[in-house]
């Protein structure tokens, strides 16, 4: 309303911002901004502000391509590493047709809409991620794949860079409005984790991108590369992005039933249901690049099989142990390199499929399942995930219910993406082929 956007007008003046960033995510999950000065933004507020959407990744075609940006009020933040005089602070926007009406090719639309049909029900979605990442050295301006130190897995460093610069992203982070849950040093060296609280997940999806951007943006101003690839080096963990869900009735967890067997509900039970009939079609944004099925095997902490449980790491759905409010299935197959809007978009549509359809999940697995022969693994059911983008890919094709959750726009651009990103894969020969069979033949 034009209240809000005085009271808005106001806000930017009293802070001192005579820069605004207009922020939206293409289909890979790359954030992309416009900035505009200060002066502009009583124009951008009412108006929203016009761009061309052809040169974005999965946006539209050259004949189609005006949009516009509209800001959600919401997101005002400013940016903490920016100087503190002449302050810059972003919002958040929203991509439009120049008519007005929301943008099919816009994630944050496709997660909205996701959203408010599990509204339908009365269900609110709520995501707690947990983001992995690697601190790299560069060399000459360029990231390399050098560990920045030696640490594991919760360790306590005599004071180094990694841990001054983790204290500073947080900090950073908290100004931006985060609540830290917690911080640690990961398992492989030079790999670190950072919590922090769950929201509903459209917040949450918009907090990745952030998260994201200001760690990385800090390590740069230390000399250092954050990276978020999934498994950058070979024979070490690579980086997941674990996603803890509910679903929220009324403001009450509703996967909690304290007289159910192991505390959980039926809609909790189904709802795992779900995630795991469609757990191949999720992989395809869940883990969208060619890399990230080099971390989808066994014996590194990720899953590469399809199933649940209360009590073990190795499976794609973990129950933790925390009930009450804090009551939440762990999808374990995420990494950060997924596009979180729809990445969310595709586990809730699953999720809700599992609610509606009322479809039971199979018995859990207590049994490591990286421990078990592929005739058990038979004998119980159990299922493996695609192997790499192209089968992930054809899973995503073949499900009429997550397909039409992203809607016909993205699932077309996707299928571009998918088919040039691993045509020039297969056709590259790569390193590890000229090792092994150069020579031998
Ligand atoms: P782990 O035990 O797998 O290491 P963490 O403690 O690192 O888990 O992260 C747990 C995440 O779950 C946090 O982001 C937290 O906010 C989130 N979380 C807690 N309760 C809920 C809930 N009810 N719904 C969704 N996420 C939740
Ligand atoms: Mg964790
Ligand atoms: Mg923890
Ligand atoms: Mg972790
Ligand atoms: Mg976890």
């Amino acid at each position: 309303t034009l209240d809000n956007i005085s009271a808005m007008l106001e806000r930017i003046e009293q802070d001192n911002v005579k820069f605004l960033r207009l922020q939206f995510t293409d289909l890979l999950g790359m954030p992309k901004n416009v900035a505009i000065p200060a002066k502009q933004v009583g124009k951008a507020l009412t108006g929203g502000i016009g761009f061309d959407g052809s040169s974005i990744e999965g946006f539209v075609r050259i004949e189609e391509s005006d949009m516009v940006l509209k800001p959600d009020l919401s997101t005002y933040t400013l940016l903490p590493w920016r100087p503190r005089e002449n302050r810059v602070a972003r919002f958040i926007c929203d991509v439009c047709k120049p008519d007005g009406t929301p943008f099919e090719g816009d994630p944050r639309y496709v997660l909205r809409r996701a959203m408010e049909d599990a509204a339908k029900d009365g269900y609110v979605f709520n995501t707690g991620p947990e983001l992995e990442f690697f601190l790299f050295k560069m060399l000459e301006g360029r990231p390399t794949t050098q560990f920045q130190d030696v640490g594991g897995y919760f360790d306590l460093a005599p004071t180094d860079l990694a841990e001054d610069l983790r204290r500073e992203a947080i900090l950073a982070l908290i100004e931006m409005g985060f609540e830290i849950e917690a911080s640690h040093h990961e398992v492989a060296e030079s790999q670190h984790e950072i919590d922090f609280q769950y929201s509903d997940a459209l917040h949450t999806a918009d907090n990745v991108i952030t998260f994201k951007f200001a760690v990385k943006t800090m390590a740069l101003m230390r000399g250092l590369h954050a990276s978020f690839m999934a498994k950058p080096i070979p024979g070490i963990n690579g980086s997941g992005m674990h996603v803890n869900c509910s679903l929220a009735k009324d403001g009450v967890n509703a996967f909690y039933d304290p007289d159910a067997p192991l505390q959980l509900s039926k809609t909790c039970m189904h709802f795992i249901g779900g995630l795991l009939e469609h757990a191949p079609a999720i992989t395809r944004i869940a883990n969208p690049t060619v890399n990230s099925y080099k971390r989808l095997v066994p014996g590194y902490e990720a899953p590469c099989y399809i199933s649940w449980s209360a009590s073990n790491r190795s499976a794609l759905v973990r129950v933790p142990a925390p009930r009450g409010n804090s009551t939440r299935v762990e999808f374990r197959s995420p990494d950060p390199t997924c596009n979180p809007y729809l990445a969310f978009t595709a586990m809730l549509a699953a999720g809700m499929d599992g609610v509606r359809s009322e479809i039971e999940p199979p018995a859990d697995v207590h049994k490591n399942i990286f421990h078990m022969t592929s005739t058990e693994r038979g004998q119980n059911g159990i299922e493996t995930l695609p192997g790499d983008l192209h089968q992930a890919h054809s899973a995503l094709l073949a499900d009429d219910l997550i397909c039409n959750a992203l809607g016909p726009h993205v699932v077309e651009a996707l299928t571009s993406v998918a088919e040039a990103e691993w045509d020039a894969y297969r056709t590259t020969v790569h390193p590890w082929e000229l090792d092994r069979y150069l020579a031998a033949y």
